[in-house]
């Protein structure tokens, strides 16, 4: 559809809201299977961060489905959407000097692309690894149950794959670290690229 008649008004500089929080916007994108940690790396990472006095907004793939993304389902062009309308939304925070961290399975490398092309700059994709069994043992959600006994379709990892990022900007491999561990690698990679410390 064309926008050639919307002209998009200016806002107070992003460098203003950066000063005021005393940070710089970012967005952090976790992804990996279902089970693989992303929403308890999240929900840590924003815990010490606020009592560090950073202001952090989550984005988490399950929640957005049920308000902003509540129309999508989990076919290709929908998690393509899925993606686009989230990393818009991370975009406007980031642009006013939030910290965000997106946590969402994003299974595929163009799905990332897609996301990485809306952020620019802003975007670091951290892969939270586990593998498909270790997830399943975990089964926080009890999908992989489910998917087992055939009641989920096109589930990540089994039925709809799941591409390892090639170039990641962190892993963290909750196989081997605790979900501690993994606060402090991100907080680690905040302030090495000078974005919070
Ligand atoms: P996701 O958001 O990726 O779907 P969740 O964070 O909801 O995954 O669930 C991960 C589950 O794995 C939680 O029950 C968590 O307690 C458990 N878990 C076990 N070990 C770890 C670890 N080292 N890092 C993160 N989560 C872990």
């Amino acid at each position: 559809m064309s926008a050639t008649h919307i002209h998009p008004s200016t806002t107070l500089p992003r460098h203003s809201k950066e000063v005021l929080l005393k940070q710089k916007g970012c967005v952090l994108w976790l992804c990996g299977l279902s089970g693989s940690g992303k929403s308890t790396i999240a929900n840590a990472l924003e815990h010490v961060l606020h009592d560090k006095g950073r202001f952090v907004i989550r984005l988490d793939g399950d929640n957005l489905r049920t308000g902003l993304n509540s129309n999508l389902g989990f076919s290709d062009e929908d998690r393509l959407e899925n993606i686009r309308r989230t990393a818009e939304l991370a975009k406007v925070l980031a642009d006013n000097g939030v910290i965000v961290l997106c946590s969402l399975i994003t299974p595929r490398g163009h799905l990332r692309d897609l996301a990485r092309g809306i952020l620019g700059d802003d975007f670091a994709e951290i892969y939270v690894k586990a593998d498909y069994a270790t997830c399943e043992a975990r089964d926080p959600k009890g999908l992989y149950a489910k998917a087992a006994a055939g009641e989920v379709k096109q589930f990540t990892g089994k039925d709809s794959s799941f591409e390892e990022p090639q170039e990641p900007d962190l892993i963290l491999d909750t196989e081997k670290l605790s979900v501690q561990d993994s606060t402090f690698e991100v907080l680690e990679f905040l302030r090495n690229k000078g974005i919070a410390s």
